[in-house]
């Protein structure tokens, strides 16, 4: 028997087909036959569990495969705010992700810490805070006022291994300096936070 079927069998709300679950049924099956409760599925909730918040759509860099470069873009630059930033105040106490990044480079916006703070406030422990960065700004000092905030995760997007290709691909950058701190974050839950932090 399909699971489907087992389902309509325990519950006559649950349809046999068209992959279709019902705002009601959140039931699922265990090992042995007995009906489990889980949350409903991300679509069926009344907040959104993973927000992408764009912070900056200005860059420090110019690489020619950004979709700021195209013809015709005509992306308008500009910042988050922290006045808009608290409009999405209501969202956080249901996330599991807050990713701070869209188009441009995250750490030119010095209100990232504000909102790392304010969002980690009322998130829940177990969500976690990031954002993807081409790297270049990202001194010890800001490395560790982010991690003190309440981040969990930075990417740092590189996107070549040689020094020349660097250049060519990423219009303003060297990979020299395209480096994480030279000193260690805090380790795994000794910082401020108490939080673990990773690269990503
Ligand atoms: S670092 Fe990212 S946002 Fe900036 S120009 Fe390059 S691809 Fe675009």
């Amino acid at each position: 028997m399909s699971e489907n079927a087992k389902l309509s069998a325990i519950n006559p709300e649950y349809p046999e087909s068209g992959g279709f679950i019902k705002e009601s049924s959140t039931d699922r099956l265990s090992e042995g036959g007995t009906a489990l409760k889980l949350a409903p599925s991300p679509a069926l909730r009344d907040y959104p569990s993973k927000l992408y918040v764009e912070t900056t759509t200005r860059c420090n860099l110019g690489c020619f495969m950004c979709v700021k470069q195209t013809d015709g873009c005509g992306m308008t630059e500009g910042e988050m705010t922290p006045e808009r930033f608290a409009a999405l105040e209501p969202v956080f106490p249901h996330l599991e992700s807050l990713v701070l990044n869209g188009i441009g480079e995250p750490l030119l916006n010095l209100e990232l810490e504000g909102f790392i703070r304010r969002a980690r406030r009322s998130m829940p422990a177990a969500g976690w805070i990031g954002f993807q960065s081409n790297g270049l700004l990202l001194t010890d000092s800001r490395a560790y006022s982010l991690v003190e905030a309440g981040l969990d995760k930075i990417c740092i997007s590189i996107d070549a291994a040689s020094p020349e290709t660097f250049r060519k691909v990423r219009e303003g950058g060297s990979l020299r300096r395209s480096t994480v701190p030279s000193r260690p974050l805090p380790p795994p839950g000794s910082a401020a936070t108490g939080r673990k932090f990773s690269w990503g």
